[in-house]
């Protein structure tokens, strides 16, 4: 098996970074579960690594790292029943292209696809649309290896006490090898992109959100202008999307890479620049396959926190943010990414039991964000907001017992799984045990 020693391991935002002892790349299942016993034995913690899109510490560590990369790849597609199995370090984009050339797709996802499938179903990674639960709510079924390097199958029908903890469960229970999605005939879309006035998108907001399949919308700061973003299925023929990609890298990466340059060295021109980005978003319309919309290439690097809060809420919501921002005269270029997402029953999952809005919150790499990210983690509060777990907050442990009422349930689960803490580190010791029995230093929280 593939093992790598004394690697300096970063995530894609650069937020952190690990100096573990070793990083394994078990190609088996098999591997996963000697590497697990051998863990055990020897006392080392094990965290495990996605694609490290995650802004948070949680593969953070400086003893053993698992990368699944070399445990991917498509198992079976079940036309009878619409549902994939795929192991758990398959990229995103791999199982959209796969799926694609059998004719169908994910329901829906998010707005990249290079994450894997058992790290985006970890941190409850979402898209949008009121019709579509975060992609952990596609699952059937999971294969977990927990710390006694058992493989343990969990659906809604098989140890069916763990399957609404460990949709949404951080890497904290065990390590997802394998996973059944359920999927859909792939439609064809027509996307949209438009720019309207922010008076009419207070005036419209319902109707937008409830009439199209997948709506989210761009608020630019400083600016009244607004991108909205739609996809909705269409009978029209698929069109080759190289000139929309490459519009795309033109106009959202190479091009706003530049203006942020701008604003780093210029945090003045913050105001001015993002009304300009405002007044530039293209009048668009597309149609291709479902697989090949959602996604887009994220060139320009970022800190981000993302907060979930009830749907009804939304409108207050953003003005206050818009008010926010203008008073305190935020120096924030990059537009606030506005998320809809339906309900679902997965403890940890921050639209447990609540139909939601996502609104997320960008910082060019480089430039300072902790009092833009303050000022607006502070507003999501008062929303009774729940932060996304792959993106920065600054949530406690207490925090989080009144955010999620099955989080008891959740840790009573964690413990019986893992009673010696082997899939923890300082970060999640943090977060989800009690303070008094910790000895994690002081120094190590806080994310933002
Ligand atoms: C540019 C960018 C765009 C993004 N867009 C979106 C978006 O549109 N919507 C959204 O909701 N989020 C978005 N995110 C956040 C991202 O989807 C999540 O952070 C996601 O968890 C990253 O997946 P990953 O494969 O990189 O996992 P990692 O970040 O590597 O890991 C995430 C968690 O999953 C655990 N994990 C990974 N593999 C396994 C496994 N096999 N078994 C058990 N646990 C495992 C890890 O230990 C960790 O706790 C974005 C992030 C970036 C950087």
């Amino acid at each position: 098996m593939k093992t790598e020693q004394g690697r300096t391991w970063k995530n894609w935002a650069h937020t952190f970074e690990s100096h573990p002892e070793k990083i394994y790349y078990p190609s088996s299942i098999d591997e996963v579960r000697t590497i697990v016993k051998e863990a055990a034995i020897e006392g080392k913690s094990i965290r495990v690594i996605g694609a490290g899109h995650s802004f948070t510490r949680l593969v953070e560590s400086d003893e053993w790292l698992i990368s699944l990369d070399s445990l991917s790849g498509i198992e079976s597609i079940d036309k009878e029943n619409d549902t994939v199995t795929i192991f758990g370090g398959t990229r995103l984009y791999y199982v959209g292209e796969e799926l694609g050339r059998e004719g169908y797709s994910q329901e829906n996802l998010g707005d990249i696809n290079v994450q894997s499938i058992a790290g985006a179903i970890s941190t409850g990674t979402h898209g949008t649309g009121l019709q579509f639960g975060n992609i952990s709510t596609q699952v059937v079924k999971v294969w977990l290896i927990t710390a006694a390097g058992e493989i343990l199958p969990i659906s809604k029908t098989e140890n069916a006490q763990y399957f609404h903890a460990c949709l949404v469960s951080l890497g904290t229970l065990g390590i997802i090898v394998k996973v059944t999605l359920k999927i859909i005939k792939c439609p064809i879309y027509e996307y949209k992109s438009d720019q309207i006035e922010f008076s009419i998108l207070k005036k419209n907001l319902t109707q937008l959100i409830e009439s199209n399949r997948h709506f989210e919308f761009y608020l630019f700061p400083y600016s009244d202008t607004v991108q909205i973003k739609t996809m909705n299925v269409s009978d029209q023929k698929p069109k080759r999307l190289r000139l929309h990609h490459f519009k795309n890298l033109l106009l959202e990466n190479y091009l706003f890479f530049i203006l942020s340059e701008v604003c780093r060295l210029f945090p003045n021109t913050c105001r001015f620049i993002s009304r300009l980005s405002s007044k530039s978003v293209g009048r668009t319309s597309i149609s291709a396959h479902s697989y090949q919309l959602f996604a887009t290439p994220r060139i320009v690097k970022f800190r981000e926190i993302e907060y979930c809060i009830p749907l009804s809420q939304l409108l207050p919501a953003i003005q206050e943010i818009r008010k926010c921002i203008e008073e305190n005269k935020h120096k924030v270029h990059f537009p606030i990414e506005c998320r809809m997402v339906k309900a679902d029953d997965l403890w940890l999952s921050p639209s447990y039991k609540r139909d939601s809005a996502y609104i997320a919150f960008h910082m060019y790499k480089g430039m300072p964000y902790e009092e833009y990210f303050h000022d607006m983690e502070q507003i999501m509060k008062k929303y009774d907001g729940r932060p996304h777990w792959g993106k920065m907050h600054n949530r406690s442990h207490i925090d989080l017992y009144s955010l999620y009422p099955m989080f008891a349930d959740f840790l009573t689960i964690r413990n019986e799984l893992d009673p010696y803490g082997l899939f923890l580190n300082g970060y999640l010791k943090e977060l989800l045990t009690e303070k008094d029995l910790m000895e994690t230093p002081k120094s190590s929280i806080g994310t933002i």
